[in-house]
């Protein structure tokens, strides 16, 4: 990062930081699109990973701030390339263009184009977080094209049908400030919006079956799994959950979040997060039962989210906290 300062990194290395955050995220293949991890915080995550790119032009333009000597010698440095001896002698190789210095100022020409750059720059006085607000600006804190672009094609994909203003919606829902939702409340929606789960489904793998063993029928797929009746007749108990119809329509409208009030839209994505988390507590170990992995799950969120007590049934949140 110490040469990002001064040059854009490679495509090998954007390439090299967005394997890494897929690595940390422990997700067996790109699960979640790097572009999403890269804008967590425009969906009220309290972090994200860097975009190396944008961060390296954010150093750029901090070094070229912070040297007041840095025009005077690009004036001299362009003064001595476009002199009549450089130019008569070829001492102009078109490589100069693509030094340091001429990408720093070209970086610097475009960024201060950009009036509320220009204003930070001028007016900022905390010096230490001075590349930290030029990176905001330049990734922006809102959701992004890319990122709504990246999660409606792979929704579009998992259920067959354009999704694209599902997504728009489950964004902007769970950007605002009105919805309290836990961040893994959160995680565990994004992974499912990114038709992330470990299934057979998902991975191409030959046809299996349910692994909760509801049925010989039932595929080894998400849609499937956020209808389970293995997993949505206990998880009733606690929720307002059970499906009319299982299969993809069931799972659009489970996540579809217009029409519904913030109490109805947290229900809805409490119980694909205890699908997802059940799910997953199965896989990797065959001995738990989906009821089991429901009450871990909801002694979890219980004790760690008011918001979850809030919509849980009282008594049965109290048994679940305390079981
Ligand atoms: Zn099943």
């Amino acid at each position: 990062m110490y040469k990002a300062q001064f040059a854009d990194p490679s495509k090998e290395t954007v390439k090299a930081m967005a394997q890494a955050q897929q690595r940390i995220c422990a997700g067996p293949w790109y699960a979640i699109p790097t572009i999403a991890l890269q804008r967590l915080r425009a969906v009220g995550f309290p972090t994200e990973f860097p975009d190396v790119s944008v961060l390296a032009r954010a150093a750029q333009l901090r070094l070229v701030a912070s040297l007041p000597s840095f025009f005077t010698l690009f004036g001299q440095a362009k003064a001595a390339l476009d002199s009549e001896e450089c130019i008569l002698d070829g001492l102009r190789p078109t490589w100069v263009q693509t030094t340091a210095i001429f990408r720093m100022e070209r970086n610097w020409v475009t960024a201060h184009g950009l009036r509320n750059i220009r204003v930070t720059i001028r007016e900022n006085r905390d010096k230490r977080n001075f590349q930290k607000q030029l990176y905001r600006l330049l990734h922006g804190n809102g959701i992004a094209e890319e990122l709504v672009a990246a999660l409606a094609t792979r929704t579009t994909n998992m259920l067959k049908r354009d999704c694209r203003p599902l997504v728009e919606a489950i964004c902007h829902r769970i950007a605002a400030r009105t919805l309290c939702m836990p961040p893994c409340v959160r995680a565990s929606l994004l992974r499912t919006i990114s038709n992330g789960w470990v299934t057979s489904a998902r991975l191409h793998l030959p046809w299996s079956t349910c692994r909760f063993g509801c049925s010989h029928s039932a595929p080894d797929a998400l849609q499937h799994y956020v209808a389970c009746p293995r997993l949505t007749q206990p998880l009733a108990a606690y929720l307002d959950v059970l499906p009319d119809s299982p299969g993809p329509d069931y799972l659009y409208r489970l996540l579809d979040p217009r029409g519904k009030d913030n109490t109805h839209v947290l229900v809805d994505y409490l119980h694909n997060d205890i699908a997802y988390t059940a799910f997953n507590a199965v896989r990797n170990d065959a001995r738990t039962t989906p009821a089991t992995a429901i009450g871990a799950r909801l002694k979890t969120l219980t004790r760690r989210s008011p918001e979850v007590r809030r919509v849980l049934d009282p008594i049965r949140a109290f048994e679940a906290a305390s079981a």
